[in-house]
């Protein structure tokens, strides 16, 4: 049987942290569908169809990926998929209080759904989306932390 994870977020933008993830992801499962999400409260600064197309291009050597959005709670995206685990990205200690509740309040509402916890890289252990968009609108240089492409479509949105 092919074993399919989804790895669903913000990806506001895509960051060597998450593509770590995704290929931790895939030494396990067979495909993993990256989901990006539609009905974030968060006010994004790419639109849900730009991230998409910047996961695609910076995952395009990668096989058994497929990335695309999904509107609502992500328990329902994954039934409906017919997929029973959830991928989560854990960085620091800071992240496991959201994580945790997150994924006991998923359970709670499915529990034919696990989350399973992937850690990157150290070197990637403190990117964060929000914070390199914030560094990138300072003028840092945040080549280490976002492929070229994405650089510069951040400083062109900024
Ligand atoms: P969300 O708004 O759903 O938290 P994000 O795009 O911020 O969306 O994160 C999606 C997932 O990827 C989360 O599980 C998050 O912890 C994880 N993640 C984000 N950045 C990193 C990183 N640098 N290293 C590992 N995991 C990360």
């Amino acid at each position: 049987m092919c074993q399919k994870a989804i790895y669903p977020g913000s990806f506001d933008p895509i960051t060597y942290g998450h593509i770590d993830i995704i290929k931790r992801a895939l030494k396990i499962f067979d495909e993993v569908i990256v989901a990006v999400a539609n009905n974030s409260s968060k006010q994004p600064l790419f639109s849900t169809e730009e991230r998409v197309k910047m996961i695609k291009q910076a995952t395009k050597d990668f096989d058994r990926i497929t990335v695309e959005s999904f509107d609502g709670l992500v328990i329902d995206y994954a039934h409906k998929k017919r997929i029973s685990v959830i991928i989560r990205g854990l960085r620091m200690i800071s992240d496991f209080e959201y994580e945790f509740q997150m994924a006991l309040t998923n359970r709670k509402l499915a529990p034919d759904v696990e989350t399973i916890y992937l850690m990157p890289s150290e070197s990637y252990c403190y990117i964060s989306s929000k914070l390199l968009k914030e560094a990138a609108y300072l003028g840092a240089d945040i080549s280490n932390f976002v492929p070229k492409f994405i650089e510069k479509a951040i400083k062109a949105k900024l």
